[in-house]
């Protein structure tokens, strides 16, 4: 027979179980519409990353990469992103609203996230070489600095690195038609 305290201890998995699957199907569906954001990027020969900010279950701003295009270092998927919500919401504190995007943030766009104080970021394909939520640095959570995000990694995470893959395939192909 189980004790009282532990049909509890039960009770509680079951709900932080549902809860967890819950969170995850939320995460893969906006992970998904990074993932149309980054096919916007591959449409047009740029390398495919993409990314939503969410805020009340709805997303108020997209970006995709448009480095190449724009001629912008600045042209990242999350600071286009970055910057439409804020336009919306008129602050530059984003601090309830979650950003997802489909490559480990750079550098420069980890240091945007933790200034703009937005509280969650989900992540789909790691970055070993150049990512700074946890490959190179954790820009992202350290707690040296006055803002630590919730992180996730790994959501659609094989779909996010398939179509870098992909992209990076196809170059390689047209530069040896070239030659
Ligand atoms: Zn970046």
């Amino acid at each position: 027979m189980m004790s009282k305290e532990e049909r509890q201890e039960r009770r509680i998995a079951k709900q932080a179980e549902k809860l967890e699957k819950k969170n995850l199907k939320t995460y893969e569906k906006y992970m998904e519409q990074a993932l149309k954001e980054a096919k916007k990027a591959y449409d047009i020969n740029e390398v495919p990353i993409g990314c939503v900010i969410v805020q009340d279950d709805k997303i108020i701003a997209r970006g995709y990469n448009r480095r190449n295009i724009d001629k912008s270092v600045l042209a990242h998927a999350e600071i286009a992103a970055i910057q439409e919500a804020c336009k919306k919401t008129g602050d530059w504190r984003l601090e309830d609203c979650t950003l997802y995007v489909t490559l480990e943030p750079c550098q420069m766009c980890a240091g945007a996230i933790v200034q703009a104080r937005i509280p969650r970021v989900v992540v789909g394909a790691m970055n070993p070489k150049a990512g700074c939520a946890g490959s190179v640095l954790n820009i992202l959570q350290m707690h040296q600095f006055n803002h630590v995000c919730d992180l996730e990694t790994g959501i659609l995470g094989d779909e996010c690195t398939e179509m870098m893959t992909r992209f990076f395939e196809e170059l390689r192909e047209q530069k040896n038609q070239i030659m």
